[in-house]
């Protein structure tokens, strides 16, 4: 039986793997989904979710890093398919920069979009949960590094912890209203994300293009880089009711990276 029947589900930065795989799975476990990302109009794959799920689907352009753009964005979520009932808080952005180099420009890029933009989404979507009087859930996507340092990664290391932290504090903050607050930590998962990674790594470390992606997925303890898919299904059972006594906990979904 599908999972997510009923429910409405915001996740952003579709365009990019992860995003468009947890959009696929929460269309295919019943739910409405509003998809968001940067571009104007929808990518070619959101094109095509959109040709299959007409009823169940809508595209919005929005910037999660600005405030006019979430209002905007949960406002025409809202309308379109009602209440928010779960949130992929899933858009980020990367930059490689060493700790004596990291200009106030790249530091800003980064806290702009995976802390300020991921929390003002999940404010703006539980504001909404509450006064809609609805016990949805919320999925921030954290990251390995933010449990960890990265020496080439610092900035990127602290914003994904900031994540993990705000969504322990909202967890607790949202559970007398019913409202579960949980976070993923991927490891090294195959996305366009790491094709831009491998890139900075191979300019910072004079590495081959794609040895560097080759090396951190031998290093995983089960030998290999994850797929988006393999996290876009955590995200399933997290919105799910499957989950609906875990809260204020961060999943790593990294083929037991963390320990490596
Ligand atoms: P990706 O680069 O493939 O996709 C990210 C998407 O977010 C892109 O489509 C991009 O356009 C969008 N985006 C960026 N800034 C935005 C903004 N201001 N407003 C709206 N959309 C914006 O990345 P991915 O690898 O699919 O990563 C998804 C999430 O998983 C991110 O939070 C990332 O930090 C996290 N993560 C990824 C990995 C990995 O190995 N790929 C590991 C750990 C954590």
């Amino acid at each position: 039986p599908q999972r997510l029947i009923g429910q409405h589900a915001l996740l952003t930065g579709t365009a990019g793997g992860i995003g468009l795989a947890a959009t696929t799975a929460f269309l295919r476990e019943g739910a409405h989904c509003t998809a968001v990302d940067l571009a104007a109009t929808p990518s070619a794959e959101l094109q095509a979710l959109l040709a299959q799920y007409p009823s169940h689907f809508q595209y919005l352009s929005a910037d999660v890093s600005r405030q006019d753009s979430i209002a905007a964005m949960v406002a025409a979520a809202r309308a379109k398919f009602g209440t928010i009932t779960t949130l992929l808080n899933n858009a980020a952005v990367f930059s490689l920069g060493d700790i004596l180099e990291i200009t106030e420009k790249q530091y800003e890029v980064i806290f702009n979009v995976n802390v300020k933009g991921m929390f003002f989404v999940m404010q703006a979507v539980l504001k909404q949960m509450v006064a809609d009087g609805c016990k949805g859930s919320v999925t921030n996507l954290a990251s390995q590094a933010g449990r960890r340092g990265e020496a080439l990664v610092a900035h990127y290391c602290a914003s994904k912890a900031a994540v993990i932290s705000y969504t322990q504090s909202a967890a607790l903050a949202m559970a007398p209203h019913g409202i579960r607050v949980n976070g993923i930590s991927p490891g090294v998962i195959d996305t366009p994300m790491w094709k831009d990674v491998d890139a900075q790594f191979a300019k910072a470390e004079g590495l081959q293009i794609g040895e560097k992606k080759k090396a951190v997925g031998l290093a995983v303890p089960l030998g290999y880089m994850g797929a988006p898919e393999d996290v876009a299904r955590a995200a399933v059972f997290l919105a799910s009711p499957e989950a609906s006594y875990i809260t204020a906990q961060t999943l790593n979904v990294d083929g037991g990276n963390v320990m490596s």
